[in-house]
């Protein structure tokens, strides 16, 4: 009864975890993890770093009962994956069998070649990387494991955007949710759009809004807005991202179909990038679609952070002419519903 009340996590703690990161096309590599119930989703990614230098791994899955691949790109989804395999384990056991490892596949991305298009380092912990790291065992280079964690101190200490090394320039323009500024970064040199909102929220929500933004720092398409960094002052978040010179969309009225055309197919791209990164546009509209003079089209202020997404609603006025109704009487939303507003914008752009 405790055990069903607690969880098999409790049940485990002490056990030995071991991970078996599968390799693309080569064999597997073991990692012996001390600390299971508390291995944070970004320790394993940091390890297949390790294994695949070669990848960018936003995210990883493993096989249900199925055979199903489930993935994982969060704590939460972690917990859920652990907690699977720890019952697994538990059975294992009861029928005398042999432990099997937690197999995980990882889920590559470009090659490091193609990323950081903008040169610019930033921040990917937001101050919340307090636990320690994981136990490696001899299968795995652990004296590139600590260059990598003091490579990604110095990310840290050096990459952060903040308040002092931007300048406000003009103001691009309001939107339900804050104000966006055309800002230029003195350490880089470069301009950004910066999208500072007011946010009367607890120091627990920003910090999860902080680690809900992560992903962004992975998002990697050239019809997806580049991200540069966030950061919170006082009461406020300010999302730095890079600046498109022609503005967004819904100033550019009665398109000709064949430019029309054209910035579909990169909306849809964009669209279809972030569905198989499992995130839900969810503002799907012509202000949220961005051009500039190098003719490229690129989607920003998708719904990343669903705390950010609740703590913005909390503070909305008006309604959303570009809503699907199944969001509007407050039914479950899905790629549907993003692909509604995407159908009602370009209806409206239309010559
Ligand atoms: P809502 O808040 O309801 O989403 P919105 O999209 O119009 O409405 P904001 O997202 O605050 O509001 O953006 C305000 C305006 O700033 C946009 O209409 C767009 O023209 C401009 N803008 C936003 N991001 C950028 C960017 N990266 N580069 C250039 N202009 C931008
Ligand atoms: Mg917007």
């Amino acid at each position: 009864m405790l055990w069903l009340a607690l969880g098999p996590f409790h049940a485990m703690e002490n056990q030995v975890l071991v991970i078996r990161i599968k390799i693309p096309n080569s064999g597997a590599v073991d990692w012996t993890v001390h600390s299971g119930p508390q291995l944070l989703f970004r320790d394993v990614l940091d390890v297949i770093g390790q294994v695949l230098p070669e990848a960018t791994t936003t995210a990883f899955e493993y096989e249900d009962e199925d055979g199903d691949r489930i993935t994982v790109r969060s704590d939460e989804e972690m917990k859920a994956m652990l907690s699977y395999y720890y019952s697994t384990v538990m059975e294992q056991q009861v029928n005398g069998q042999l432990i099997e490892p937690l197999q995980i596949f990882p889920r590559a991305c470009k090659p490091p070649g193609e990323r950081n298009i903008h040169g610019l380092k930033v921040n990917t912990r937001a101050g919340s990387s307090q636990h320690s790291s994981p136990a490696v065992s001899d299968s795995l280079p652990s004296n590139s494991l600590k260059k990598s964690s003091a490579e990604l101190k110095k990310i840290l200490a050096n990459g952060q955007m903040n308040e002092q090394d931007i300048r406000y320039r003009d103001t691009l323009g309001h939107g339900n949710g804050g104000t966006v500024y055309k800002a230029y970064h003195v350490p880089s040199g470069k301009i950004l759009a910066v999208k500072v909102i007011l946010l009367d929220i607890t120091l627990e929500l920003q910090k999860q809004i902080m680690s809900e933004l992560e992903i962004l720092y992975k998002c990697d398409s050239s019809y997806i807005i580049g991200f540069y960094g966030a950061f919170f002052v006082e009461n406020r978040i300010s999302i730095c991202t890079e600046f498109m010179d022609g503005g967004s969309l819904d100033v550019y009225r009665k398109i000709p179909e064949h430019v029309l055309g054209r910035i579909a197919v990169a909306v849809v791209k964009g669209l279809t990038y972030l569905w198989s990164l499992k995130i839900l546009h969810r503002d799907v509209k012509p202000s949220n679609m961005l051009v500039n003079t190098r003719g490229q089209v690129k989607l920003c202020d998708f719904g990343v952070s669903t705390q950010l997404v609740n703590s913005i609603a909390k503070t909305y006025v008006g309604t959303n002419a570009y809503m699907a109704p199944e969001r509007i009487s407050g039914e479950q939303y899905g790629i549907h519903s993003d692909v509604w507003s995407l159908g009602i914008s370009f209806m409206e752009e239309q010559m």
